[in-house]
């Protein structure tokens, strides 16, 4: 065959249906689990939808991907969602993001966190530093950093945070002194929300019926339980580990 895809996830499906809709038909999926959907499944649970790679939900940006999902799960199967999270914290409950809801604490810790904002290396001109604690330090002040958004990012990613890096934290917003006073006076949440303040979710299913819908369209261009053993990229070989073996003019690896 022309095209060998290794993972059934949501990589693996796009990718497989990209070349569908090119007229392509020399392709096979190799998907390790008995479906498809990688971190995006969800199982039904006591008649409810639970996401197994935590809880997930569509939010993009781009008109051509919404509208590429739709085709499988019409527009009008998924829910529309304004999102509502709450932080507990110290005994208190707050809006989410923390920065912009610093004003929903009693005054004592109100001014606790607006001194540290104030101190916070991006607003007294420090330079930026290059390792995930320090940074977090820097850019959101040493209270929230300590008190918040350090043990959240060891609870997701484990202990060792500075192996993430920083170059992807462009994304979280400013944490300014001037919007965060503003935003304690005046009683209200400040400044630009961070994404996925709206999303959808399927009415009826779990995240993980759209790429089931994709993989079923595939019909015998997925293959499941193969798990892959061995990739030969000099021979274009895939090896599973039930002994099969395929072979493609190219290979694409979606495996994690
Ligand atoms: C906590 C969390 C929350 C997230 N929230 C969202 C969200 O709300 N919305 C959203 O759209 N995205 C969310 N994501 C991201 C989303 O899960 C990933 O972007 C997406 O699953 C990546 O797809 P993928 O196909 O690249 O990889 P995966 O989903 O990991 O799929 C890889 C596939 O390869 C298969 N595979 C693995 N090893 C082998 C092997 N040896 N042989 C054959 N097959 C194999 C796996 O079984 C799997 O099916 C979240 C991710 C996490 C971790």
């Amino acid at each position: 065959m022309r095209y060998l895809i290794l993972g059934g996830g949501p990589a693996g499906l796009t990718m497989a249906h990209q070349l569908l809709r090119r007229g392509e038909d020399s392709f096979l999926v190799l998907e390790a689990e008995e479906e498809a959907g990688g971190l995006c499944r969800s199982k039904q649970v006591d008649g409810y939808p639970l996401d197994i790679g935590g809880g997930h939900f569509l939010d993009v940006k781009r008109p051509k991907v919404k509208e590429f999902l739709f085709s499988f799960l019409g527009e009008e199967e998924w829910e529309y969602f304004e999102r509502d999270s709450r932080i507990e914290i110290e005994g208190y409950t707050i809006g989410h993001p923390f920065e912009a809801n610093i004003w929903q604490f009693p005054i004592t810790e109100q001014i606790a966190y607006i001194k540290s904002i104030a101190y916070a290396g991006c607003n007294t001109g420090e330079a930026m530093p290059d390792d995930f604690v320090s940074w977090i330090t820097w850019k959101l002040g040493k209270l929230i950093a300590e008190n918040y958004m350090l043990p959240y990012n060891r609870k997701m990613y484990g202990n060792n945070l500075n192996i993430l890096g920083t170059e992807w934290l462009d994304k979280l917003p400013n944490v300014s002194l001037d919007e965060t006073l503003r935003s304690c006076l005046t009683h209200h949440a400040y400044g630009t929300q961070p994404g996925h303040a709206q999303f959808l979710y399927p009415k009826h299913y779990g995240y993980g019926e759209v790429w089931l819908r994709m993989a079923e369209v595939l019909g015998e261009h997925i293959l499941y339980s193969q798990p892959v053993k061995k990739i030969n990229f000099k021979t274009k070989t895939v090896e599973t580990e039930n002994g099969d073996n395929y072979c493609a003019d190219r290979i694409i690896s979606t495996i994690p």
